[in-house]
């Protein structure tokens, strides 16, 4: 019954009347890009045609940007195939490797494929690479395509296909050596688009949540039976929208507020963003129960990469959360910035997949106009340290040559090896260092591996620092509750856990706490606790522990013993602010070796104009050591948020942040306070390098350019040598 049910929706599909071409294409082409409508089959489809018309293929790997695609689509895929997940369709992402001996079609996260890649550059395991979702531009995807395109000159009999959404095909295809383009002709139905009557996008920044939820409320209200489809930019957000709007509709009358009542009845109400358990709700791609009408909330992750069936209406913010370069700090930052219009373009179409449908958009036509055209690719806004630091692993010495599709700024790949000199993985010579080596070990930030090694290597506290490093490669733990009461309580619990030196130890104390309470589910309920984030933290921690045994890189804990409240032990210490239990000290010193430019000072001076903000809360404007023009605010949910502070401070002044959220202000998340002298001279030297490059005279801007230049020379002797052997 389910069986037939599944064969009839596959034989719906736009792709499934090419079957046949696109298998002979595949066998006669080993470079190949396929252009689809989002939603026509792609990527649950061809894999599968490839599966059953290919006898002897061993492997085939497909790439997705984002991991929570490679999971439910292998999820999917294994159904229609009729076996079980990890069988003969599996998915490898980030520390989670779902695929066995049997496995033949393994959906895998750009990123995983990437790491596979600078252990094996031919990619021998695998007999096809399909890259999909290309039109996504991650900076993974973009250095695959590089890769892939070597790999090729190596091993031709590879097949490497690139699947995308219809936009700037021939790009693609003229990379690849001006390889065939396959085309799926889609079938869309007309969107009607409804502009907002004058909003500026500028000036929806703080209002496009509510507006959305308002904007749902009159579709349901005024519009015919379909479901809507709400893009919004993250998880905080759509929660909040999603009860927004189910507390609206709790005052509706149905008779004689809502047009086709007969109809339309009730709604449901899901939130989806790229986090397993909304993805779990398997309801979302279900039809609502009769006269019901399915309104889903979504980040960006529904734009292109998932199909929720029944969408009728689109509701469209205008925004999306995107990772973008912070030259203040030379790191990435989450911002919340206009889509292009492109994106837009897209967005509607989600509306016209299954019969004619409208979009709303809450921006104007004539802002429409102007936005960006298309979205700027990730590498072109992007840290690139990873990047660089894979790159110099896999031996590709000149950087600024590597065969981009579109090469990123020289500025922000100098400034990624000068990162990663001042981080000690590579060095003068722009070589990989013993350290960077090691660095590249861990699949996590190289700031975060760097910290791990120190640890390991210098501070004798591997085992808390690998702790706080899982629960930093996570989503936020602490769930926000739906209702102000119970936030003040969840606010309350949270105290708990609180350490006097900041967040980074008070992770450790509730991961502590967590551990000491079986990883109970209630446990974690009761204290407003993500469950599911902590359990995945728990599960990244063992892995990192695993790498960490096979590389013989030591596992030390700074823990002392019998050591609970010694108070003669806390007076002892220069900083008695700590408790005994772990030498914090030498935890956050480990932190710093990694992030002294993340570290802010207490503004020191009383504003003049004694604005309200720092009125509620004062002693929490900080000013960035880097740039003192930026003043940064503790987040609220921080322990050294002035209100939170469990030992009043008013000497708290040097802190350190793991990251910053730009939201009407800048907010430092992850604070913890630091000792200036720990960090004076990596900060020196960074002013050193970072001035060098703007007068121009000094040494370190000799060995700047040192770094660059070798990098190069060195390649051309490298690529000579490549097709010396070769010929
Ligand atoms: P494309 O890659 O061309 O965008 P997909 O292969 O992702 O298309 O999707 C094809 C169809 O399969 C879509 O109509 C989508 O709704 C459906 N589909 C995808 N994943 C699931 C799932 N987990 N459950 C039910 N239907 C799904
Ligand atoms: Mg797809």
């Amino acid at each position: 019954m389910i069986a037939t049910k599944i064969l009839k929706q596959r034989e719906s599909l736009p792709v499934f009347s090419y079957r046949q071409e696109i298998i002979d294409a595949i066998k006669k082409e080993n470079l190949l890009v396929i252009i689809g409508e989002t939603g026509s089959g792609k990527t649950t489809q061809i894999p599968q045609y490839i599966l059953e018309g290919f006898e002897n293929c061993r492997l085939i790997g497909v790439t997705q940007p984002r991991r929570i695609a490679a999971i439910t689509v292998a999820t999917r895929v294994s159904e229609e195939h009729g076996t079980r997940l990890g069988e003969d369709v599996g998915y490898s992402i980030r520390f989670d490797d779902c695929t066995s001996s049997k496995t033949r079609l393994r959906y895998m996260t750009d990123g995983v494929l990437l790491r596979e890649a600078t252990l094996d550059t031919q990619l021998e395991q695998y007999d096809i690479i399909i890259v999909d979702e290309a039109h996504e531009r991650t900076v993974e995807t973009d250095v695959l395509f590089g890769l892939l395109k070597a790999t090729h000159r190596l091993r031709p009999e590879l097949k490497i296909l690139i699947m995308s959404a219809t936009l700037n095909v021939e790009k693609f295809s003229d990379f690849f050596n001006g390889c065939p383009i396959f085309f799926i002709p889609g079938r869309t139905f007309n969107v009607n688009i409804n502009h907002h009557r004058d909003a500026k996008i500028s000036s929806l920044k703080s209002t496009y949540v509510q507006r959305a939820v308002e904007t749902a409320l009159y579709v349901h209200t005024q519009e015919s039976p379909g479901d809507v489809l709400v893009f919004l930019t993250g998880q905080n957000e759509i929660d909040k929208a999603c009860r927004d709007l189910i507390a609206r509709e709790k005052d509706l009358d149905y008779r004689t507020d809502v047009k086709y009542a007969d109809e339309v009845r009730g709604m449901v109400v899901y939130p989806i963003y790229s986090t397993l358990e909304t993805m779990e709700q398997k309801a979302i791609f279900d039809d609502p129960p009769r006269y019901t009408r399915k309104i889903v909330f979504a980040t960006n992750i529904a734009q292109t990469s998932v199909t929720i069936p029944g969408i009728k209406y689109v509701v469209d913010s205008g925004f999306v959360k995107q990772k973008s370069y912070d030259p203040t700090t030379g790191m990435d930052a989450l911002l919340v910035v206009p889509i292009s219009q492109a994106a837009a373009t897209q967005r509607a179409g989600r509306a016209g997949r299954t019969a004619p449908g409208k979009a709303f958009r809450l921006y104007s036509r004539e802002s429409f106009e102007k936005l960006d055209e298309e979205t700027v690719p990730e590498i072109q806004r992007s840290s690139l340290l990873s990047t660089v630091l894979s790159l110099k692993k896999m031996e590709i010495k000149d950087i600024l040559n590597f065969e981009f599709i579109d090469p990123p700024d020289p500025l922000l790949v100098k400034n990624a090896l000068r990162q990663l000199f001042l981080l000690g993985a590579i060095d003068n010579e722009g070589k990989l260092t013993s350290l960077g080596d090691e660095m590249s070990i861990f699949p996590l930030s190289p700031f975060l591996s760097r910290a791990l090694i120190a640890s390991a290597r210098q501070f004798g506290c591997s085992k808390e620092v690998m702790t706080i490093v899982s629960l930093l490669s996570v989503e936020e733990v602490f769930i926000s509750p739906r209702t102000e009461k119970k936030q003040t309580e969840a606010d309350e619990r949270r105290k708990e856990f609180y350490h006097p030196s900041g967040d980074h130890l008070t992770l450790l104390n509730l991961f502590e706490a967590y551990q000491d309470n079986g990883h109970s589910r209630e446990w974690c309920r009761d204290r407003y606790l993500n469950h599911r984030t902590l359990s995945t933290a728990k599960n990244i921690r063992d892995q990192l522990r695993e790498l960490m045994i096979k590389h013989n890189i030591p596992l030390i804990s700074c823990r002392k013993k019998n050591s609970h409240n010694d108070e003669r032990e806390k007076k002892k210490r220069k900083l008695n602010y700590l408790d005994a239990k772990y030498d914090s000290i030498k935890i956050l010193e480990s932190f710093s070796t990694a992030y002294y430019i993340n570290i802010a000072k207490r503004h020191s001076h009383r504003p003049v104009f004694y604005h309200y903000a720092s009125a509620r809360s004062p002693g929490n404007e900080y000013v960035d050591a880097n740039s003192s023009l930026l003043a940064l605010h503790i987040s609220p949910v921080s322990a050294l948020f002035p209100e939170n502070r469990v030992v009043k401070m008013d000497d708290l002044d040097w802190v350190m942040y793991h990251n910053m959220l730009y939201t009407n202000k800048a907010l430092m998340k992850v604070v913890s306070r630091v000792n200036l002298e720990w960090v004076e001279e990596k900060l020196k030297l960074f002013k050193e390098l970072e001035n060098a490059r703007l007068d121009g005279s000094s040494v370190a801007k000799e060995s700047e350019d040192k770094i660059v230049e070798n990098d190069s020379e060195k390649n051309d002797a490298k690529n000579k040598e490549v097709i010396e052997e070769n010929e």
